[in-house]
């Protein structure tokens, strides 16, 4: 038997055998991290610099980052924008179309925690509504900043476990 040779906590190959050896988690998180897929979603002048961030100029694709129509196929909402309270009600519709795991990154002051607009009809912050799993402070923040967001979620995710069982 050849030695195993560790090319990462907790990843081993064996060499010249063209052979693998790590856990299911592992596994799991490198492909859900690797194809991190938003909803296509805007809601105000911060969903210009997502736009901005899937345009050839920054390349989101290169993370595996793929812009969706729908819900259905989405694996995570960027609230790009000011949540007012008429449409956070559509906002969590949406999420609550998207299957699991899912995940929520708040993009802005305004989504963070209702940014400048301190008044009745804004949501003072889209924890209120929704898990947030990364927040992204700015106004509005630059597509480095939605690019940096998205690795620290795929930090997150390569760290969950046992979250593909329908046991956990
Ligand atoms: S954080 Fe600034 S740029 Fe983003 S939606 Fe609010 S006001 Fe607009």
């Amino acid at each position: 038997m050849p030695d195993l040779v560790q090319v990462e906590e907790g990843t081993k190959i064996i060499p010249g055998a063209n052979t693998i050896i790590t856990s299911i988690d592992k596994l799991v998180n490198w492909g859900r991290s690797s194809s991190v897929w938003p909803m296509t979603f805007g809601l105000a002048c911060c969903a210009i610099e997502m736009m901005a961030t899937g345009s050839s100029h920054y390349d989101f694709d290169r993370f595996g980052v793929v812009f969706r129509a729908s819900p259905r196929q989405s694996d995570v909402i960027i609230l790009a924008g000011t949540v007012t309270k008429k449409m956070a009600p559509v906002v969590r519709r949406v999420y609550d179309q998207m299957p699991e795991p899912r995940y929520v990154i708040a993009m802005g002051s305004c989504a963070c925690s209702g940014g400048i607009f301190d008044t009745y009809a804004v949501v003072q912050g889209a924890d209120s509504f929704l898990p947030v799993d990364v927040y992204i402070p700015g106004c509005p923040p630059r597509p480095e900043a939605l690019m940096e967001g998205v690795m620290k979620l795929q930090e997150k995710i390569k760290k969950e476990h046992f979250r593909w069982s329908p046991w956990r």
